[in-house]
């Protein structure tokens, strides 16, 4: 068992599923990559060959820029439309200040854009045909229908089947093996919430292999979602809940124990409550941390200071994803980066936390199994 090594640094400022089935056509399995030496320096080159699996990363926070500006221009939409430069800070944080709320307000901006079914598919194909340009083998895309269908009149179950089907196409097209996961949003009401996992729980099985729970984590705490979740983890969805990130550890004791959460987005926040954490590791519940996003919410001041290493020391099993590459202006690779140069990470620590998202992956157990043995080939142990 790992031990902490030592005091955390810094201050911060503040079930599986089992009826998942793989959008991924058996035909089609990804070409084997070509070895790499991981016992030279981890540059840039290395990671970004790296094979990766991303578990949190949200379809509205990864639409390309460009196809951003083409759209608003198409429909001429209330937006600058000069250039890039001009919708940039829009959609995306540049010199604006760390804060969550400052963060959340890019995905107003950013839910203009479902126009129509062939949109919402083409952004969705887009968004994995990027993942997989970062090598990231493994993808939990999560999105929420009610976003995809604001400016139209479909149903959720409507923004569920397109953005299935484009998932299937662009996993076949690029090699890349994804599982949806569908966000149920905490200051939209209930009852639409209850439609939501109605959408989710028809596709259970086909596509869908989890639900999450993100926003406000501060203004709006999940007590009111409890009977929504028993619902869905009784479904057999797999469950993650944005929780230890803006609010304290204890909304990680309260998504495990009343909200079934097989894994928690970010969970930071543990490092300030060594008994939680405990609990959290004795269960095995993987965390889902995103560097750059800590940082630009303000949860972290300065990323020299993420506890990452810390978690991961602990024996948590921790994992590195991106939560919104376009909102944050990064790729996997930039996230890896980070960990390598900026806090330490090794090779050995690195392969750990992808074996970690394996693992922690929501997939039935043989496939998960699978993931692990594909993950342990391609990455050695030094
Ligand atoms: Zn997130």
């Amino acid at each position: 068992m790992r031990r902490w090594k030592r005091p955390f640094p810094g201050k911060l400022s503040t079930s599986t599923a089992n009826h998942f089935i793989m959008t991924q056509a058996n035909t089609n399995q990804p070409p084997m990559p070509q070895p790499i030496d991981y016992s030279q320096p981890l540059n840039r080159t290395v990671l970004q060959a790296m094979p990766k699996i991303d578990l949190h990363r949200h379809l509205e926070g990864s639409l390309r820029l460009e196809s951003l500006l083409a759209i608003a221009r198409e429909f001429n939409l209330d937006l600058p439309m000069d250039g890039l430069e001009a919708l940039r800070p829009l959609v995306q944080v540049t010199d604006d200040p760390p804060d969550h709320e400052v963060f959340l307000s890019k995905f107003q901006v950013l839910r203009q854009f479902y126009r129509n079914p062939e949109l919402v598919k083409r952004l969705t194909y887009e968004v994995i045909a990027d993942a997989a340009a970062d090598n990231v083998h493994y993808l939990e895309l999560r999105f929420s229908p009610q976003a995809l269908t604001r400016v139209n009149e479909y149903t959720l179950h409507d923004a569920v089947h397109w953005v299935r089907e484009a998932a299937q196409h662009a996993s076949r097209d690029f090699a890349i093996e994804v599982g949806l996961i569908i966000t149920l949003v905490r200051h939209d009401p209930l009852e639409q919430a209850e439609m939501v996992v109605d959408a989710a729980e028809r596709h259970v099985g086909r596509g869908i292999a989890g639900i999450d729970l993100a926003g406000d984590e501060v203004a709006f705490p999940p007590g009111p979602f409890t009977p929504i979740f028993k619902r869905a983890h009784e479904a057999g969805l797999g469950i993650t809940i944005h929780a230890g990130e803006w609010a304290s550890a204890d909304g990680v004791k309260q998504a495990i124990e009343d909200l079934y959460a097989d894994r928690i987005g970010h969970g930071v926040r543990l490092v300030e409550n060594s008994r939680i954490a405990r609990m959290v590791r004795e269960r095995g519940v993987a965390l889902e941390v995103c560097l750059t996003s800590n940082v630009q919410t303000g949860v972290i001041h300065d990323i020299r200071h993420h506890p990452l290493a810390d978690l991961l020391n602990f024996g948590l099993q921790v994992t590195i994803n991106t939560d919104d590459p376009t909102v944050s202006n990064i790729t996997l690779t930039d996230e890896y980066e980070i960990a390598t140069t900026l806090l330490n990470q090794s090779y050995t620590d690195l392969r750990q936390m992808i074996l970690n998202a394996a693992e922690a992956a929501f997939l039935p157990e043989e496939s998960r199994k699978r993931l692990v043995t594909y993950f342990e080939d391609q990455l050695p142990r030094l």
